[in-house]
């Protein structure tokens, strides 16, 4: 048997006012994966994510998550149920709330469990007794990985992450980049970045997925595309990677 894809997107279709915005894509992640979805700003890259998150309608096309359709031929699982993480610039951390109670907030269950979970991410994040301070105090880093602690706690099946690290200060956010990935990766997650910074994407993908104007132009392993762009466009698109 292959490994089932955590996530399998096909054919997907968006438009707005008659206009196409997201035009017959289609995408795949394998656990432990991460796709970057990659191209210029206004291409259709959150429309995208937003339709597999469940927040925006596909026109039409089909999603599965973990082999099971959550979107097409007649089936709509509502956001909450399809077993995704989300990240996006905006941060969005409950001010009122802890840093640990911002952690367990999707999670259900024993307490007891619950704290475990809670100290476990915290730890991996580099957070280890930050648990009783609030978002205010906390640098945007901090925030950022208490984020991503959030996203993972309830072990989604899938990690859809919106140019998460774009409202970052230029000199961290290589390393935080760096710690993101490595707590995917332990986490197994499958996961698709979205981004319009190919040097981001060259960092943290297995694979890229290039969109231009709604579609996706080429696909493979980053050193593929950035060696062999499919055309002139795709190159001057990477050219200014330093
Ligand atoms: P990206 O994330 O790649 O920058 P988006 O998916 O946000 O691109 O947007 C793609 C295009 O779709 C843009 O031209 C945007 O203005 C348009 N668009 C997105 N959402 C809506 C909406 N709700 N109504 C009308 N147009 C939209
Ligand atoms: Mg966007």
């Amino acid at each position: 048997m292959p490994e089932t894809l955590r996530l399998e997107v096909t054919g997907l279709r968006r438009s707005f006012g008659g206009a196409p915005v997201v035009d017959d894509v289609s995408l795949a992640v394998a656990a432990g994966q991460v796709t970057c979805l990659l191209g210029p700003s206004g291409c259709g890259k959150s429309t995208t994510l937003r339709m597999i998150a469940g927040v925006e309608r596909p026109d039409s096309g089909a999603i599965r998550i973990d082999g099971r359709a959550v979107f097409g031929a007649g089936v709509e699982v509502p956001p909450e149920g399809r077993s995704v993480g989300l990240m996006f610039q905006d941060f969005a951390l409950f001010p009122h709330l802890t840093v640990a109670q911002n952690v367990a907030f999707g999670l259900t269950g024993e307490k007891a469990a619950k704290v475990r979970r809670v100290g476990d991410l915290l730890e991996r994040v580099n957070l280890a007794g930050y648990g009783d301070k609030h978002p205010h105090e906390l640098s945007g880093g901090e925030q950022q990985r208490v984020a991503l602690a959030r996203a993972l706690a309830p072990r989604p099946r899938v990690m859809l992450m919106d140019e998460p690290f774009s409202g970052l200060d230029n000199r961290l956010r290589d390393g935080i980049r760096d710690a993101t990935l490595e707590v995917l990766k332990e986490e197994g997650t499958a996961v698709l970045l979205v981004t319009h910074e190919p040097d981001e994407a060259m960092r943290m993908a297995d694979e890229i997925a290039l969109m231009r104007g709604g579609r996706i132009v080429q696909r493979g392993a980053p050193y593929n595309i950035y060696n062999a762009p499919v055309d002139k466009a795709a190159a001057a698109f990477f050219s200014d990677i330093n």
